[in-house]
């Protein structure tokens, strides 16, 4: 017998990590009526891909101690992204990003001060250093206290949106079930804050058997944002920019405090720069007409290329050169180990378990599987509407298709009515990060207060009908297995029992990693492909899309989940296949080469890439839209 719950709402929002955590608290702020519930699959005091905490928040403009500009701030992201982003989207977050900032502050966030000046110790020009283990629980603190406990559940795993029955292109809430004790959910809401993180876990991970789960970006950041954004029909955008980071080998820890803060180097094997070789051949394949690579912090990708090249050319691998900064028993130590212990526990436990002394030896840095990311230094999700004051109201010469224009109306609306999206779900507005992705919540959170108010009187039109069969559909792989246990052929394995007759998720898990990795630019490959290999991928997606459908299995809730975020993950992996094809050039060649088109192409390519899929047909549909400097940099 299943358990069906109604919550009725006037907005949802969808995760409580970054950004669901700033939209919970700024819709309350705008509205003390509103009734705000929060739906998220883990618990809010520790949730999201700030759970184990971080050491530094990344973007921080320094505006009250001028110590930059908005205007600069938009320069840096447009040239880290190779040209291509939403100027006024990135605008509107940075001159806001601040203000989330001295909050975090007020809430006893302990940030590093600088004493002489009343300002902030920097990392890098844009970071500032935080003692931050505790970071997540203080803001989910605020989000809690702004909805009130009731309003936040806890342990639900959201899987699909609901659209209006009389309006195709109208959100009225979603359905998602709880965890622990299998209750649906079934949220009727105004409007809906989409902030469910990004995507890991795609690409076959550098751990697998020895370490498996273990990834830079969480193994919980399950593409749930996106999947639930394509089936339900919003255009996205620049999908193909999935993103690489260099990191600590095998560890992940992050290089941030190393080199901004210590002023380490990295270098190749040999102790010599891993730059210089090679920028005279990146120069010409990607210096294109925005100058990338003489711009004066060099693009993340272009710096991530080059050291490739070098373990290409033998001289691997990376090293960082930890013995020349990092001192025994100075400041320098404490921050190194601070650094990973705020946010990356495991990369000390693995320097412990070798017997490694970074102040001794230097490290391994590798360059980790593809991420799919909205919030980092990359772009993929949702495209949205802008802000009213930036935003170019009509773009002529193009169809007025939401999907071409940029602006309909409310600041963060995805292309449909009700929708609206936040950090990592929202694309072509990178460099967020934690602060800049509760920013965007705020923004998304204020603006769905105004639609709930411009839509009033609206009734909610929820088909009762359409409502069952979802719920039939999301119980399928538990009734699967109930129905054929005793089929299974081998008892249980180190991964799952072995049935002819079912899908458990790590088998389904495995596959699209492989399928990934190795046909759409993962590690094992250099991260290069071509249209041979992406077809064949498509293809191979293909067939795990109809397994998915006839054999997936889940024996618990818990397994449940997992299976409907593999198929989240299935869904953003066809999209990212679909963009890097339709893509005909190398913007990005850190993050992967298409080994056909090798160079970057800025005459023809200069542009976002965006798509749309129609669930009832299965057909997707990509289209070309301009970039609009809403800035003229000299
Ligand atoms: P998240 O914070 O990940 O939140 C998403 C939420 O959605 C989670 O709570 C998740 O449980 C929930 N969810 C997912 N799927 C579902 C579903 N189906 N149903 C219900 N809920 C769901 N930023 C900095 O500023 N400085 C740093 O130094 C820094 N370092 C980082 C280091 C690491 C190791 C990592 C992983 C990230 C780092 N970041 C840093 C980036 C920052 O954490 C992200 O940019 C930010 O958290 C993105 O916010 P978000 O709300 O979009 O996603």
């Amino acid at each position: 017998m299943t358990r069906v719950r109604y919550v009725d709402a006037d907005i949802l929002i969808i995760g409580g990590g970054m950004a669901g955590a700033g939209a919970a608290w700024e819709a309350r702020y705008w509205c003390r009526n509103c009734r705000v519930v929060l739906a998220e699959k883990a618990n809010i005091n520790r949730s999201g891909a700030v759970a184990m905490g971080l050491s530094a928040i990344n973007t921080y403009l320094g505006l009250k101690c001028k110590e930059n500009t908005v205007e600069d701030y938009l320069k840096y992201v447009r040239g880290d992204l190779m040209g291509i982003v939403r100027e006024d989207l990135v605008y509107d977050y940075a001159r806001h990003v601040d203000s989330t900032v001295h909050l975090f502050d007020e809430w006893g966030l302990p940030i590093w001060p600088e004493p002489k000046t009343g300002c902030y110790v920097r990392e890098g020009k844009w970071q500032i250093m935080i003692h931050g283990e505790s970071y997540k629980p203080i803001v989910a603190e605020a989000a809690r206290k702004a909805l009130g406990d009731e309003n936040i559940l806890n342990r639900i795993m959201v899987t699909h949106l609901i659209k209006s029955a009389s309006n195709p292109n109208r959100v009225v809430g979603a359905l998602g079930f709880n965890v622990n004790d299998g209750t649906f959910y079934v949220f009727r809401a105004k409007a809906t804050i989409l902030a469910a993180g990004g995507g890991s876990q795609i690409y076959r991970p550098r751990s697998q058997g020895e370490g498996l789960g273990r990834s830079w970006y969480p193994p919980w950041s399950s593409a749930s944002s996106y999947g639930m954004l394509i089936e339900t029909g919003a255009v996205m955008t620049m999908m193909e920019a999935r993103f690489v980071v260099p990191r600590f080998k095998d560890g992940y820890g992050p290089v941030g405090a190393y080199q901004l803060l210590l002023k380490t180097r990295i270098s190749n094997a040999y102790g010599q720069d891993f730059w210089k070789p090679h920028v005279d051949e990146i120069r010409k394949l990607y210096g294109g007409k925005g100058k990338y690579v003489d711009s004066p912090i060099t693009p993340t990708t272009l710096r991530v290329f080059a050291q490739r090249l070098e373990w290409m050319a033998g001289r691997g691998p990376s090293l960082m050169r930890t013995e020349e900064t990092v001192k025994k028993g100075t400041d320098s130590e404490a921050i190194a180990y601070e650094d990973f212990l705020d946010m990356t526990i495991s990369q000390v436990v693995i320097w412990a378990g070798q017997n490694h002394e970074p102040s001794e030896r230097p490290y391994e840095v590798i360059t980790t599987e593809p991420y799919v990311m909205g919030s980092h230094a990359t772009e993929c999700g949702a495209w949205p509407s802008g802000p009213e004051d930036l935003t170019p109201k009509k773009i002529d010469g193009l169809p007025g298709d939401r999907g071409y224009q940029y602006y309909w109306g409310y600041n963060r609306m995805t292309t449909l009515d009700g929708l609206f999206c936040a950090g990592d779900a929202c694309g072509a507005n990178p460099h967020k990060f934690s602060s800049g992705s509760f920013t965007e919540g705020r923004l998304a959170g204020k603006s769905a207060v105004l639609y709930v108010m411009d839509h009033s009187d609206e009734k909610i039109d929820m088909n009762r009908d359409q409502v069952d069969s979802l719920i039939a559909k999301v119980m399928e792989p538990l009734e699967r297995y109930q129905r054929g246990r005793y089929n299974v052929v081998t008892g249980p394995s180190y991964m799952h029992p072995v049935d002819p007759t079912k899908m458990f998720w790590k088998q389904g898990l495995f596959r699209l990693q492989k399928i990934m990795d190795e046909c759409a630019g993962g590690w094992s490959n250099y991260y290069m492909t071509n249209e041979v290999m992406l077809n064949r991928g498509l293809e191979l997606l293909q067939f795990l899309k109809e397994d998915f459908m006839n054999y997936a299995a889940a024996q618990d809730w818990h397994e449940l989940m997992r299976v409907w975020e593999l198929w989240h993950r299935i869904l953003t992996a066809e999209a990212v296949i679909r963009h890097m094809l339709f893509r005909k050039e190398t913007r990005w060649p850190g993050y992967y080469v298409r080994s056909d088109y090798p160079a970057l192409d800025d005459d023809n390519w200069h542009v976002f890439v965006n798509s749309r899929y129609d669930a009832k047909t299965g057909q997707w549909e990509l289209w070309k839209v301009p970039v609009i400097h809403i800035i003229e940099f000299p």
